[in-house]
């Protein structure tokens, strides 16, 4: 068979401790044997950040800005302990914060659905997006604790020295107090982000707050929002016969356990967070959750939501054969693979990519799985694998698949 080619190279993160060891798999058994792979290549592994002073990660995430494309490996965030256990310069930030500082984008997070694994919400058909602002808000927020009575305000000082002056609450007692804000700038992104990603995926776009009673704070979501589709998306959506819909945040939780799915909800950070562990828990594992990070002006990082899955690689470290779950992972590669054959018309690289997510969703079906989904599977005989074997029926799916 001969090798899809491919012209522009996908900017390939690698990573560390299992999804490393998985990383290296897929490509061997997924990808290489079918794909002219042409990638530019960085070593996120955390010896390699270490040894550049992490500027490996600095280049990598201005190469994704530069060719618009990555898939990412996990990565560890470095503590104390991985500190000792890497002996490290120094306790390097977290990868992801610095390739979403550089790319300045919205974080997308999609359940991957099948018909044998069955949501806790049983009207649940399709995926639901969760599409979370990953900036400002109690997240970057100034609390304090009040012991003594007295009035606290909020004291606004323009750079002319003008003054515009609030007050917040006088206690007669203790209690609590916080101060948090967002940018427009930043919401103004995170609505184009939203907006592009809905279009891109052709899903609907919900947007929620609590603007009847945040009437300044989150009414400011709301009017960015409506105005950024007014003026720069409304002919578009309507083109893609999509809709963008705003509802206050109770409305939308409502909604949403009484849907089908198939929709990206976007929700402010906090809101996002609790969520996405929501959705994604209904859904059922975490190892099925995919994740994308899409900047304004059109890059994309895909990657698996999950982390390194360290108490399996130290069991792998001892021989052991582990029962990984490498569908987040192999769906991070077909995700990025599908949008640099779209953004460069390459369809035979978009329909390689579909055929071997429709590989992984068959192999599933058989009952063919690893042992975190054992226990949600439904209405199919399960066989158990380790990593390695599920790969290999994976493979032998594709190959059906594609002589087929
Ligand atoms: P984790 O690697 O996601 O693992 C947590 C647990 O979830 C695992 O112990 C495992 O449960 C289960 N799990 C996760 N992915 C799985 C898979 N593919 N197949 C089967 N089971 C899976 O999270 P963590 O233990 O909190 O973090 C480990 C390291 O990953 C840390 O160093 C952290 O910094 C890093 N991390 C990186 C990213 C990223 O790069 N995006 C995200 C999160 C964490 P059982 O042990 O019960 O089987
Ligand atoms: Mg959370």
């Amino acid at each position: 068979m001969k090798k899809i080619p491919m012209t522009t190279p996908l900017v390939e993160m690698d990573g560390d401790e299992m999804t490393r060891v998985l990383w290296k798999r897929i490509k061997e058994e997924l990808l290489e044997p079918f794909v002219d792979l042409k990638t530019e290549y960085y070593d996120l592994g955390l010896e390699n950040r270490d040894a550049t002073q992490d500027q490996v990660t600095m280049d990598a995430a201005l190469a994704n800005k530069k060719y618009g494309v990555s898939v990412k490996c996990a990565t560890i965030t470095p503590n104390a302990q991985r500190m000792e256990e890497y002996n490290l310069h120094q306790m390097w930030k977290s990868p992801n914060g610095t390739i979403r500082a550089v790319l300045d984008g919205t974080v997308f997070r999609a359940p991957i659905v099948l018909d044998c694994i069955k949501p806790v919400v049983s009207t649940w058909k399709k995926p639901i997006t969760i599409a979370r602002h990953a900036y400002g808000d109690v997240y970057r927020g100034s609390e304090m604790r009040i012991t003594t009575p007295g009035k606290a305000e909020l004291v606004f000082t323009a750079e002319d020295g003008t003054v515009q002056r609030q007050t917040v609450y006088e206690f007669e007692g203790p209690g609590v107090l916080q101060g948090t804000y967002n940018k427009d700038s930043s919401i103004a992104s995170f609505a184009r982000s939203c907006f592009n990603y809905a279009l891109s995926t052709g899903q609907e776009l919900w947007f929620s707050t609590k603007d009847t009673i945040s009437k300044q704070y989150d009414h400011t979501f709301k009017d960015i929002f409506q105005h950024i589709y007014d003026t720069e998306y409304k002919e578009k959506f309507e083109k893609a016969g999509l809709r963008y819909f705003y509802t206050l945040i109770d409305d939308a939780v409502a909604r949403v356990i009484r849907s089908e799915g198939g929709f990206i909800w976007a929700c402010k950070n906090y809101d996002g967070d609790v969520m996405s562990d929501m959705v994604s828990t209904a859904f059922g594992s975490l190892a099925m959750m995919t994740s994308v990070l899409v900047s304004p002006d059109g890059c994309y990082e895909y990657e698996a939501a999950h982390g390194t899955v360290t108490q399996h690689y130290y069991r792998y470290l001892k021989g052991e054969a582990t029962s990984t779950n490498p569908m987040a992972t192999i769906f991070a590669w077909t995700g990025a693979l599908a949008k640099r054959g779209e953004l460069d018309d390459n369809q035979p690289l978009v329909e390689f990519a579909r055929t071997l997510e429709q590989a992984c969703l068959d192999t599933l079906s058989k009952g063919i799985m690893t042992k975190d989904l054992c226990n949600l599977a439904q209405g199919v005989e399960v066989h158990p694998v380790n990593s390695e074997e599920f790969l290999l029926a994976i493979r032998k799916t594709l190959e059906e698949k594609l002589a087929g």
